[in-house]
């Protein structure tokens, strides 16, 4: 399992990145992403996305981060500007049953102790949106984003325009 837990998300204010991170977790080849916050609004949308475009990511709010982080079979890394350098840490960390934790605004300060690696992608100030997308295509060497995930809806990549075949009816819009 490798999964994304997302400290810190408020409700409203934070919708629209937690949703990119939840999308960019599924597209870069996480299985799941555990909120910290209840959310139902942002569960249904990133849900709906699976069922369109397929794969069985898993999205879970209202979690418990200290109890998740505690019981976590595997290794914790927490993204931060602060930690050591991606290029060093990424070597150590095994690929299997790694939890992936980024937050919003300030992250308790508990977890710089609970993790098990602290990484940043570059020491300076950006976006969990890049901090996870970054970390997860250098973790598994872009197989993330190379897999062909099957849906109810196919991109097939096209040089100009868009073609996608929905299954059963074929839907082509070129532009
Ligand atoms: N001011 C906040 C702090 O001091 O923790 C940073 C908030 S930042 C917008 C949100 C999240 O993005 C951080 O908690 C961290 O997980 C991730 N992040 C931002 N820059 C990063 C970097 N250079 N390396 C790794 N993660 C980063």
């Amino acid at each position: 399992m490798l999964a994304i837990l997302r400290l810190g998300h408020r409700i409203g204010r934070d919708k629209r990145v937690t949703t990119h991170v939840a999308l960019t977790a599924r597209a870069f080849g996480a299985d799941k992403i555990f909120l910290s916050s209840k959310d139902a609004g942002l569960v249904r949308s990133v849900r709906s996305v699976v069922a369109r475009f397929g794969g069985d990511f898993e999205i879970e709010d209202g979690v418990d981060w200290k109890k998740l982080v505690r019981a976590w079979q595997g290794t914790v890394v927490h993204l931060t500007m602060y930690g050591l350098p991606i290029g060093e840490a990424v070597p150590n960390i095994p690929k299997g049953g790694v939890l992936v934790v980024v937050g919003a605004e300030k992250v308790p300060p508990e977890i710089y102790e609970m993790a098990d690696f602290n990484v940043a992608v570059g020491n300076q100030p950006h976006s969990e949106v890049a901090a996870v997308a970054v970390f997860l295509d250098r973790l598994l060497g872009g197989e993330g984003v190379r897999r062909v995930v099957k849906g109810r809806l196919t991109i097939i990549p096209s040089e100009r325009g868009k073609t996608v075949v929905d299954s059963g009816e074929y839907a082509s819009s070129r532009r």
